[in-house]
């Protein structure tokens, strides 16, 4: 029965499905506080992920919309969840910083029913020890804002925490205007971040450093747990994972925005979408977070600070890499500085794929370049541009360095030695025909927000089950913004 704090009202939870296992809980008492969510006025239940709740064996269909908003709003806890807040620290712009979570709580671990873990988060849910003077709280416009770029980013088959359900809470939350406030349910395979490493290895206290190295080992990459050293195997595992994360973030033209250590998972999947975004004209300095005035975050400087935020990760194992401090950095830079060539090769594929090129020859590098190019020079739109190499649409194009560009594309098709159906097939599963833009999107909250109506966001929802597809339907949210808006910004402390 769920405990409930407002009403004597019980009912049957065996109907939903909840399994929880909560293993974190179970780890050092540093890592986490016990605590309640913060209980809000008026739960409503604004969107539910009738696909996700399926696909992780949980049913909502025989409770009314007004519990399943008391539900996902934290006002009454399934029995078995063991809400907490997890403690970690991390680099913000550079800068080391205790934090934890300050408006997030983790009810529990729920195992499906095909025995995958996830982590249930509440965000936006109340004040925690972590909130360091914030007020735990979320606004609805963030909150949708995250359910739909990462239901776009699991579309997309890039790996990311996803959304299970947003309710708005009857409460003002106070940002530069009052804002409706909301509590966004999102699924993470764990919440375990760079930063969760960098606040133990704060603590100095090696024995939990070694346990929740362990732990992170088994729960995610159980195939290591017998390594010779596995303090060397974790680092290259992650080092691996967030290769694959930040080139399929490459491959789609997303900026994430605040690549903090903190936002930086162990498992690869993409976190925390506060500030980010899907460029439109393809330019390599895009940034999309207010505060990174300097292009700390930009969309081409992304691989170098996952990097930098590896060496930050690295430093916090080496003294389970080697008891001899020197000798465990060597061993640990090898690894690190085999990243760039690592990174790039990963690229290389990946922009391969893109272009249809199967096999390596030496001028593939310059012919992706050149595409790169052109396309900064003559503002084109990243997804729209590839996307009109498989339509046959770039035929349109009279520009003379693009025809030339284009023989030489064709040229080197010619050589993949397969037919030309091979190459389409293996475009059309790399390049998107839509992403959610951001003039899309905004106009999509603020009906949500402002007007009360949802209808244009499932819409987009719908659409994204064609995001690979050329489908007919789909042409309203390809149109890039009429004025390409270079200086679009969305802001932290959402
Ligand atoms: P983020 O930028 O979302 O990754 O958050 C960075 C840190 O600030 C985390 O420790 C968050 O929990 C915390 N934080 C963000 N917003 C709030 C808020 N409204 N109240 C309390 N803590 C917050
Ligand atoms: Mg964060």
């Amino acid at each position: 029965m769920y405990e409930n704090s407002h009403s004597t009202k019980t009912f049957n939870e065996m109907q939903i499905g909840w399994k929880f296992d909560n293993s974190y809980s179970r780890l050092s008492d540093i890592m986490l506080t016990k605590l309640s969510p913060v209980p809000v006025k008026i739960p409503k239940l604004i969107i539910l992920n009738q696909n996700l709740c399926s696909e992780i064996g949980l049913d909502f269909s025989k409770l009314d919309d007004e519990k399943i908003a008391e539900i996902f709003a934290g006002n009454i806890l399934p029995s078995g969840s063991e809400p907490i807040a997890q403690a970690y620290a991390g680099h913000q712009f550079g800068h080391f910083t205790m934090l934890g979570d300050g408006r997030a709580i983790v009810i529990g671990e729920h195992v499906t029913p095909n025995k995958k873990r996830y982590d249930i988060q509440f965000k936006g849910s109340g004040i925690t020890p972590y909130s360091r003077g914030g007020d735990g709280r979320a606004a609805l416009g963030p909150m949708l804002r995250e359910y739909i770029i990462s239901e776009a980013m699991n579309s997309l088959n890039i790996p990311t925490t996803r959304s299970l359900a947003v309710v708005s809470t009857g409460e003002n939350v106070i940002r530069e205007t009052p804002l409706e406030g909301a509590i966004l349910t999102r699924i993470a395979s764990s919440h375990l971040r760079v930063g969760t490493f960098q606040y133990v290895a704060m603590r100095g206290d090696l024995k939990i450093l070694e346990s929740l190295v362990k732990y992170s080992i088994n729960r995610h990459f159980p195939e290591l747990i017998d390594d010779k050293n596995i303090g060397l195997s974790f680092l290259e595992i992650v080092i691996k994972k967030q290769i694959e994360l930040i080139n399929h973030w490459m491959r789609v033209g997303f900026i994430h925005g605040v690549m903090n250590t903190d936002n930086m998972t162990i498992s690869g999947e993409t976190i925390d979408y506060g500030p980010c975004a899907f460029m439109d004209t393809y330019k390599p300095e895009t940034v999309f977070s207010s505060i990174d005035q300097n292009g700390r975050y930009s969309y081409v400087n992304q691989p170098a600070i996952a990097h930098w935020n590896l060496v930050r990760f690295a430093e916090t194992l080496l003294p389970l890499i080697n008891k001899k401090q020197s000798e465990a950095v060597k061993m640990a830079e090898e690894i690190l500085n085999k990243f760039p060539t690592m990174y790039k090769l990963s690229w290389l594929e990946m922009m391969k794929k893109k272009l249809g090129l199967f096999g390596s020859f030496d001028e593939d590098e310059k012919l992706i370049k050149d595409l790169l190019e052109w396309m900064e020079k003559n503002k084109a739109d990243f997804t729209n541009t590839f996307y009109s190499l498989m339509t046959k649409e770039y035929l349109k194009n009279k520009d003379k360095l693009f025809i030339a560009w284009q023989l030489r594309w064709k040229k080197r098709l010619e050589k993949n030695n397969k037919p030309i159906k091979d190459s389409l097939d293996l475009m059309k599963v790399n390049n998107p025909s839509i992403i959610p833009r951001n003039h899309k999107v905004e106009e999509i909250l603020d009906s949500a927000c402002n007007k009360n109506d949802l209808e244009p966001l499932n819409n987009l929802l719908k659409v994204f089950k064609k995001i690979y597809s050329s489908d007919a339907n789909i042409s309203q949210y390809q149109s890039p913004p009429k004025e390409v808006n270079h200086f679009y910004q969305t802001f932290c402390g959402t």
